[in-house]
């Protein structure tokens, strides 16, 4: 069996807005695909499990990074192994502020990050909220929502995720830039969730995850008709979530 190993990282503490949708599309995407997804959730005091093929991260409040940080700190060398590696990841808005060097609340406390991304975060007491498209080289246009209050930047060289037009907040409201792309490590503010509608990430975080292990993503190897034609129809599904997503008001 071609199995494939996802990490679901904090799902109690870590996921708002939809965000566990990440974990049930890349199951469902996997298994239409022909592989058998594995889906294993790693909490605060969890065991490590033997293999990781894919780590998704959800969004929290300030609350629940502070929960979780003293276990994550001790993740952190493993993290930045499995990143340095090329272990497809994916982290949004909470996840993706600790994956920085650093964030610092808005009450003033600072919460040291696993600096796997290059970028930190301040928080201000204005939230930016709203339905975002962002404009992606790699994934052309990013559909999702973001809500945060810490604004984060970039170091020099480091490549967003994609650029938002002026209605949108992405990073941090100032330069246009959203997310961050590192390797194969993905940070991003947007929820909503993110890949039941953005169905080109979800495929980039499988064939790389499907390549690490296997050498080679052959799903016409794997699938089956049917699984072939309930493919099509949720992509269909996914651009129809598309175009309303994108034509909803800010
Ligand atoms: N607490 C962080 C902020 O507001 C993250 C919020 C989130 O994950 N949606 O900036």
């Amino acid at each position: 069996m071609t199995t494939i190993d996802i990490m679901s990282l904090y799902p109690k503490d870590m996921n708002i807005y939809g965000d566990s949708g990440n974990v049930l599309t890349v199951t469902r995407r996997l298994a239409l695909y022909g592989y058998e997804p594995r889906v294993t959730a790693y909490n605060q005091g969890d065991d490590w499990p033997d293999h990781v093929d894919m780590i998704l991260g959800g969004g929290g409040q300030d609350t629940g990074q502070k929960k979780i940080i003293d276990d994550f700190f001790r993740r952190a060398d493993l993290l930045r192994t499995l990143a340095a590696d090329g272990v497809p990841m994916l982290m949004i808005c909470g996840m993706y502020q600790l994956f920085g060097e650093y964030f610092e609340t808005v009450d003033g406390t600072r919460l040291d990050g696993i600096g796997v991304i290059g970028a930190y975060t301040v928080g201000q007491n204005v939230r930016m909220i709203g339905n975002l498209v962002e404009h992606s080289d790699d994934f052309g246009d990013v559909i999702g929502y973001e809500n945060h209050s810490g604004q984060t930047f970039l170091r020099d060289g480091v490549r967003p995720l994609g650029r938002v037009d002026a209605d949108g907040c992405g990073n941090n409201g100032e330069d246009h830039t959203e997310g961050a792309r590192v390797h194969n490590v993905i940070g991003t503010y947007m929820h909503g969730s993110l890949l039941p509608k953005n169905p080109a990430i979800a495929d980039f975080l499988i064939r790389t995850a499907v390549e690490r292990r296997y050498g080679a993503f052959e799903p016409e190897r794997h699938q089956s008709a049917a699984q072939r034609e309930a493919m099509e129809r949720l992509n269909a599904i996914a651009e129809r979530a598309r175009r309303v997503a994108a034509s909803r008001p800010r």
